[in-house]
């Protein structure tokens, strides 16, 4: 079956931990059923394999990029199922082949896989290869003498051995390696350089275990002074029961286990003692006592803390990132961040690294990134609500000396942690309050400021903790209500809402098959059309995040799954047409905007917590004294400039027919629709420029015109923030044009490019530029100003 060099279809198995060379007979266990099935498969037909490793061991069902390209072909000897239910594998490397494709995933891997031949001739490379030989023998030599356990047999025949191809094949065999290194071996062609990149690996083995074995030295030394302490008090304890001041047993259980576990702590000397004089003062107590009980919860709290366990980071970047695409579409700013992080403690292990804030709206991935890159790093993951926290003990815990004291969230987050470097997410930072009973944010500030935090000190704990190992992420929904001391610590990254593409993505790529997993559902047996998800998305949510989509689709999946289970159908497919079986009627209709051209009524765009929004505004004026009347919840700032508009109007009356004296003899009425809910902010300036003018000159608003900015009195238009949110906003409604400040035409970069190509966008940098625009262009006819009014009445009855 086997042609050189052509592809070869064949099963393939993908294994963790582990990388097979050719030549070398191995065993491994199995516990996956694909993998199993792949082996069954290769033994009924001519025991062949394409075995390759995985890139990171956490996946069960790894994909092809999840694989190492460069594998090998091995026989099965032999297979035997243990009472474990592991199959244990006999299996010897035939030769190397790269993974071209996989062909499929089900019931097991079938693989297209290439030879990937050896460079055999090494005829003029003698001298080079006599060199390398040499220096590898004499590494190992070193190695297997500060190895214990080397056997005395491998040493000698790795001396004699003559042949380059077998000293590799024996060396690699018995020297433990980590997978990434022998993998990076096993892709070496040529037997030169892969003896050279051998070599390194032994020599640096080499220098660690030097290292290590230095270190293990200075701890045995301390141990020994403090083991000495540790005899005399139990000899003085001996002594104590000889002389009949025995108390019970279980006290001297107690006695002996925490002192033996506070010797084995990794804490300075001072803190020991400390402790230790806890202990003296539990054993000098009745058991039954109310003090011996706070004693020894004091003590296994403290105990169960993780003073020396800590977990290996894992920094190889592109591993990480991938990771983090896995889980989250988009969010590409939080994600090079934290590589950009990543990469810079690689480099400089000792960094005390910036804190990480994640500022946006509710639902847009704030924790669930967090989590993800706890994974993605390998770092334990803890969450701790600050919503609502006011109280400083919070944080730091109560004296031990309190009823019912416990230590604060961080501690206690350290615990559960079981870990010193764990990341912990301090979700919501911005909902923390204060009052008399202490300030929770300078407690929290201690916790984040790397001078300070590598001796942290909890009330109840007393000892101080070193938290310098934790990685931080916060996140908040704004960064006003951040104290500023805190905020300086920060490195606020912005998470803005997703826009409707990106939801969509989000929903297709993400959610659906989340739910559907988290349901019990086969992607078989749930299919929701991309129609469908539209419609959730524009008229069942209505949000800056993708929470309540989660949510709707989640409903979905259980109402699929009960479909199923009663036996009325085997799959279930949700489109435009039925989605309101399922979902019920639909919740938000399509904004309810003018559909044609009117006086007075302008499409202004507004950035809210849930993303953006078209917020018409309507301008009416009647015969009166001069009177600015604002309805509709306008803030303080929108008032501002509501009069703003008026004076300005006033400078350009002329050029559009409008009385001089229009400030003394009219009423001015501004009203923003949809009245509950409060809306402010300085964007609004041109659109109640432009309803005024056109309800004072008469000339109607064209529709499908929509436009922010702030004006000055001199009537320039200055910038605004949220330019993406709102522009979408726009293209949802259908909007033609949008006019923008010129001061904003860079921020166009970050605006989706549907939204470019759909709308025809207009710099404005004066608010005539904007009028030009917005007005419909006829001569202003002139109108008796009675009349005029009645218009505007009319209009603003029909608002
Ligand atoms: P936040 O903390 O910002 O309020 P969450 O982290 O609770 O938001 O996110 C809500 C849900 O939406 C989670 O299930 C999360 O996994 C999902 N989610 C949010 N953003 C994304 C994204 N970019 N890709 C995939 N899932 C996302």
């Amino acid at each position: 079956m086997k042609t050189k060099l052509e592809d070869i279809t064949m099963p393939a198995l993908a294994i963790r931990g582990l990388v097979i060379f050719p030549n070398v007979v191995v065993h491994f266990d199995v516990t996956r059923e694909t993998s199993e099935a792949a082996l069954r498969a290769a033994m009924n037909d001519n025991k062949l394999i394409f075995i390759t490793s995985q890139r990171d061991d956490c996946f069960d069902e790894p994909d092809i990029n999840d694989l190492y390209q460069v594998g090998v072909v091995a026989e099965i000897r032999q297979m035997l199922k243990g009472t474990d239910n592991v199959l244990r594998v006999l299996a010897e490397g035939k030769y190397r082949a790269k993974l071209i494709d996989i062909l499929q995933y089900e019931p097991y891997l079938v693989a297209n896989v290439r030879e990937f031949p050896e460079i055999k001739r090494i005829g003029s490379d003698e001298i080079e290869i006599e060199a390398v030989m040499r220096a590898i023998k004499q590494a190992f030599y070193q190695y297997a003498t500060v190895m214990p356990r080397m056997p005395k047999e491998l040493t000698s025949s790795v001396m004699k051995e003559t042949d380059p191809f077998k000293l590799f094949d024996v060396l690699v065999f018995n020297i433990p390696l980590a997978v990434d290194d022998k993998e990076m071996l096993l892709e070496e062609s040529h037997i030169i350089s892969r003896l050279g990149m051998l070599l390194a690996m032994i020599s640096r083995e080499v220098e660690v275990i030097d290292i290590e074995r230095n270190i293990q030295e200075k701890v045995r030394q301390q141990l020994d002074n403090t083991q000495k302490e540790y005899y005399l008090r139990a000899q003085m304890k001996a002594i104590a029961n000889q002389l009949g001041e025995s108390e019970e047993d279980e006290y001297q259980e107690d006695y002996d286990e925490y002192s033996e576990k506070i010797q084995a702590l990794d804490i300075d000397e001072e803190s020991k003692e400390k402790l230790f004089r806890e202990v003296d003062r539990l054993n000098k107590m009745s058991s039954a006592s109310q003090d011996a009980f706070v004693i020894r919860n004091y003590l296994d709290n403290v105990l169960e803390l993780p003073w020396n366990i800590s977990t290996k980071d894992k920094t190889d970047v592109k591993k990480v990132k991938e990771v983090l695409d896995k889980d989250h579409y988009g969010l590409d700013k939080v994600k090079e961040r934290i590589l950009e992080n990543i990469a810079v403690r690689e480099l400089k292990p000792d960094i005390k690294g910036q804190i990480i804030c994640l500022v946006g709206p509710p639902g847009v991935g704030k924790t669930s990134i967090g989590k993800s890159i706890a994974r993605a790093m390998g770092r334990k993951y803890q969450r701790i609500s600050l919503g609502g926290v006011r109280d400083e003990s919070d944080i730091r815990g109560h004296r031990k000396t309190y009823v019912g004291a416990m230590p604060g969230r961080i501690i206690n987050a350290m615990k559960l942690a079981g870990s010193k470097n764990p990341l912990i997410l301090l979700d919501e930072i911005d909902k923390m309050t204060h009052d008399m009973r202490g300030d929770p944010s300078s407690a929290l500030l201690e916790v984040l400021d790397s001078e300070q935090n590598s001796a942290f000190r909890d009330h109840y704990i007393e000892i101080p903790f070193d938290l310098s190992n934790v990685l931080f992420v916060t996140t908040a929904n704004t960064t006003q209500t951040i104290d500023s001391p805190l905020l300086d610590r920060m490195d606020v990254i912005e998470l803005t809402s997703y826009t409707r593409e990106e939801k969509f993505h989000i929903a297709k790529e993400h959610l659906v098959p989340k739910q559907l997993k988290a349901n019990g559902l086969k992607s078989t047996m749930l299919k929701i059309s991309d129609d469908a998800l539209y419609i959730i998305i524009d008229n069942y949510t209505r949000e800056a995040g993708v929470r309540s989509l989660e949510r709707k689709i989640a409903s979905l999946c259980r109402k699929a799954a009960k479909i199923i289970v009663n036996g009325e159908k085997k799959s279930v497919r949700i489109g435009s047409r039925n989605i309101e079986e399922f979902l019920g009627v639909k919740k938000y209709l399509d904004d309810d905007l003018a559909k044609k051209n009117e006086i007075g009524i302008v499409n202004g765009l507004a950035w809210t917590s849930v993303g953006g929004v078209i917020m018409p505004l309507e301008a009416s004026v009647f015969d009166g004294k001069g009177v600015i009347e604002t309805t509709g919840s306008l803030g303080d700032v929108m008032k501002e400039s509501a009069k703003i508009a008026v004076s300005y109007v006033r400078s350009i009356a002329d050029k559009y027919g409008i009385s001089g004296d229009f400030y003394k003899e009219k009423d001015i009425h501004i009203h923003a629709p949809e009245g509950a809910t409060p809306k402010d902010g300085p964007s609004a300036g041109v659109t109640m420029t432009t309803a005024l003018v056109s309800a004072l000159a008469n000339i109607p608003v064209k529709h499908d015109v929509a436009m922010t900015g702030e004006i000055t009195l001199h009537g320039k238009v200055l910038p605004i923030g949220g330019l993406r949110e709102k522009t979408m906003a726009a293209y949802k409604a259908g909007m033609k044009t949008v006019v923008i400040p010129v001061g904003n035409k860079s921020d166009l970069e970050e605006v989706d490019s549907v939204v470019k190509d759909n709308i025809n966008f207009v710099y404005a940098e004066k608010i005539t530029d904007v009028l030009d625009v917005a007005l419909e262009k006829k001569e202003p006819r002139y109108i008796k100003p009675k009349h005029r009014d009645e218009i505007s009445k009319r209009h603003t009855v029909s608002s």
